[in-house]
């Protein structure tokens, strides 16, 4: 059986950071297993092919997990530390809509400077980790293609969504099979489908329109995209971390308000309100509504009209771990120490990245998180080596 020093097992945004800064100082036999045969094929098709590495705003209010928990990765290695470590290897990120770093030209390029950092490290690419276990301080890693032990195991295996490009329950399996608690998997960052009453919307499907949604305590403001599933789009895909079941509010009209609009106006609705036409006309219809001019609106309709700030309504549920770009749930982070991601019931073992029960809203944050607590983890296994 082969023996290794470290042995991280997922090679996707937080194996390969972790790899990554252990090569960088040297001195460790790591080995990265891998059940793709090639390594970080989320990373590749992420931000639209381009990776969203980080945002302008990094802190634990865009996240859902524990809060203290959260905060304490992101300070130990925190945007400016992403930024830097990004530029020294040769790629200056771009920012879009003034919040959103992305790779300039390719997702590839991370990817590369990645690799290429994690020196000898060995990839074992396309095995499959079916089981660990752990015996006289030593991890027993058995994949498809042989077995492997370590003194330190690192779990960075990642969440269930993209199941078709590798993502896995592995994570989960693992931590109950040495009893660490967890909480299962539950598809977020996702669209959402809808109940009847809303069906209005599929007709709307290719429309794109800034919108807040409100979620319990959260306000969440972006782009609504209309679907032919449901609704989608940036704004969505956030409100559904907060979202688990229950109504959302959308305000369709954060930039403007109607009764300011409306005021002694004899404009007709559709002229007046600066919404894209075709939504303003299925939206009227849904609300009973005709396009008349405001002025000659009635108290009663006015404030029906009104409800383009505050449309309220219950999802049906959302499309599933095939289209979700995250998970919430995960290895709970009670049993993990945040100063060096190291379980607090098993010596030598580590968890980093989606596998924790850490999720954040669309706009970097999760790369941010996979990067931030790979490096700690990493920290920690130099410190101790
Ligand atoms: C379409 C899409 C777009 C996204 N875009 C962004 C974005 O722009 N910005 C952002 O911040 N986040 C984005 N995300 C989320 C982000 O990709 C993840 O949060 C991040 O990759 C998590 O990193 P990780 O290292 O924990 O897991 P992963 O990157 O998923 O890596 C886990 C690795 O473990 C491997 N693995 C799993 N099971 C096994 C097993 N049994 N045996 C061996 N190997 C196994 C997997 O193949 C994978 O390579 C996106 C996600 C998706 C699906």
């Amino acid at each position: 059986m082969k023996q290794f020093d470290v042995l991280i097992l997922g090679a996707g945004a937080s194996g390969l950071m972790c790899a990554a800064q252990l090569a960088a100082h040297g001195g460790l036999h790591v080995g990265i297993i891998e059940g793709n045969d090639q390594p970080a094929r989320k990373l590749r098709i992420s931000g639209g092919g381009k990776c969203n590495l980080t945002n302008t705003e990094v802190d634990a209010s865009h996240y859902l997990g524990d809060a203290a928990f959260v905060q304490r990765v992101l300070d130990a290695f925190s945007r400016d530390d992403l930024l830097e470590f990004v530029r020294q290897g040769g790629i200056k990120p771009v920012i879009r809509k003034e919040r959103y770093y992305f790779c300039p030209e390719s997702s590839e390029q991370i990817i590369t400077l990645l690799r290429r950092l994690c020196g000898t490290a060995e990839m074992l690419l396309g095995h499959r980790c079916l089981h660990v276990s752990h015996d006289a301080g030593q991890f027993i890693v058995t994949t498809d293609r042989g077995t492997f032990a370590s003194n330190k195991l690192v779990v960075a295996s990642g969440a269930q969504s993209y199941q078709s490009i590798g993502a896995s329950t592995v994570g989960l399996e693992i931590a109950k099979s040495l009893h660490h608690p967890f909480k299962l998997f539950h598809p977020v960052l996702v669209g959402l489908t809808l109940q009847s009453e809303q069906f209005w919307m599929k007709e709307l499907s290719g429309v794109s329109m800034p919108v807040c949604i409100r979620v319990g305590e959260k306000s969440l403001c972006e782009d609504l995209l209309f679907a032919h599933k449901g609704i989608s789009g940036p704004a969505v895909l956030s409100a559904s971390l907060y979202w688990h079941k229950g109504e959302i509010e959308i305000d369709f009209l954060p930039q403007a308000r109607v009764e300011r609009l409306c005021a002694r106006s004899s404009k007709q609705i559709s002229t007046l309100i600066p919404l894209p036409k075709r939504f303003l006309k299925a939206f009227l219809s849904a609300i009973g509504l005709d396009d008349k001019p405001c002025s000659a609106l009635t108290p009663d309709e006015q404030s029906k009209l009104e409800r383009l700030h505050a449309y309220r309504f219950a999802p049906a549920g959302n499309f599933g771990f095939t289209k979700a770009e995250a998970c919430r749930g995960g290895v709970a982070v009670e049993a993990v120490d945040p100063c060096s991601m190291q379980s607090r019931s098993i010596d030598g073992l580590y968890w980093i990245g989606e596998v924790l029960d850490v999720t954040g809203e669309l706009g970097g944050y999760n790369f941010q998180w996979a990067f931030s607590s790979a490096v700690v983890c990493a920290r920690n296994l130099l410190r101790k080596a």
